[in-house]
């Protein structure tokens, strides 16, 4: 219920648009890392002084123009540049709607190209986000069409989607993310049940760990980093071949612990104006975030 009333809350335009004006409100500040690239590269600084790395996602939802578009892509540009620029260890994050999915498949891929091609110019991986259902199919055909030139390009694989297994056999020769899955979809193309998910993310991860290339563990769940934690041990995968992730802001003790346990370790850093469509999905997720605006709400 609460699940689905937020995700509802996160489509909601007209609140997305009066979340710009005001800067990051209801706790949100816990979890994105500021509204511009400046707070965010002191974020990265802080982490990478801990062993962690980061992915830096430019938070941009409701992207239905060109110009928005155009602007999502221009700022994304400046992001590989700050990276670069501060010397940090760090990565991309984006999704292909942002960059115009929705208006035009084609415009989409060349401001992708863009981005892409000047991020491995820096060799800086870019990670495309994997969105709901209708975006997926577009988004692994962008992503054919980059690793055509570019090596520095992977994605995600969420782990509630029935087509997933099928999906991480095509792409096991790219780096890519594992996760349970964000959005709301349809017992047709996805599993519904907790337990069916988690059953097939471990299947998936464990897949990628014996057979793809690099692996992202992207959870929260410390039942699912001891089974990789022990998994990994006994089938000798060496630690440089995955990574543990988490978002900013989620289990901070975990993460540092895992870092200096010596495991590769990555906390993806959301940042921008546009906090509150991701604010409202971390949510949806896990109420007991509500602490969060309850606390904001309550404490003058
Ligand atoms: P859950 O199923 O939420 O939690 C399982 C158990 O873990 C809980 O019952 C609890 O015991 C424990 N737990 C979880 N969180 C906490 C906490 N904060 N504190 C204490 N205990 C906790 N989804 C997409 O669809 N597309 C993407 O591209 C994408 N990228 C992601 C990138 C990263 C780095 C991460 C971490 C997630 C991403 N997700 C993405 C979201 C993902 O799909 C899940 O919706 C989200 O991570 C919640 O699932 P979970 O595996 O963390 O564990």
């Amino acid at each position: 219920m609460l699940k689905e009333f937020f995700i509802g809350l996160s489509q909601n335009q007209f609140l997305n648009a009066a979340a710009q004006k005001y800067g990051l409100q209801l706790g949100a500040q816990s979890v994105v890392a500021g509204t511009d690239i400046h707070e965010a590269i002191e974020t990265i600084k802080e982490l990478n002084k801990c062993g962690i790395s980061a992915t830096v996602d430019n938070l941009g939802e409701f992207v239905h123009d060109r110009e928005e578009a155009a602007a999502a892509k221009n700022q994304i540009l400046g992001v590989v540049e700050a990276i670069h620029e501060a010397g940090v260890d760090a990565h991309i994050s984006l999704k292909a709607s942002q960059l115009g999915l929705d208006i035009d498949y084609g415009f989409a891929l060349s401001n992708l190209r863009e981005i892409v091609g000047a991020a491995a110019k820096y060799d800086m991986f870019v990670n495309i986000d994997m969105e709901d259902y209708a975006r997926l199919q577009p988004s692994f055909d962008i992503l054919d069409e980059l690793s055509k030139d570019y090596s520095n390009v992977g994605t995600v694989i969420q782990a509630y989607f029935h087509r997933a297994e099928d999906d991480i056999r095509d792409y096991k020769d790219y780096r890519l993310r594992i996760v349970k899955g964000a959005y709301k979809e349809p017992a047709n193309v996805a599993f519904t049940e907790k337990e069916e998910i988690d059953r097939n993310f471990i299947k998936l991860i464990e897949y990628h760990l014996l057979h793809g290339k690099f692996t992202s563990i992207a959870t929260h769940d410390h039942h699912v980093i001891d089974h990789v934690k022990k998994f990994a041990e006994e089938n000798q995968i060496p630690r440089d071949n995955f990574e543990f992730q988490m978002l900013y802001g989620f289990r901070r003790d975990m993460q540092h612990d895992l870092a200096a346990e010596g495991y590769n370790f990555t906390t993806y850093v959301p940042f921008g104006k546009d906090w509150y469509g991701y604010f409202m999905r971390r949510l949806a997720e896990r109420p007991q975030n509500l602490n969060l605006v309850a606390k904001q709400v309550f404490t003058p």
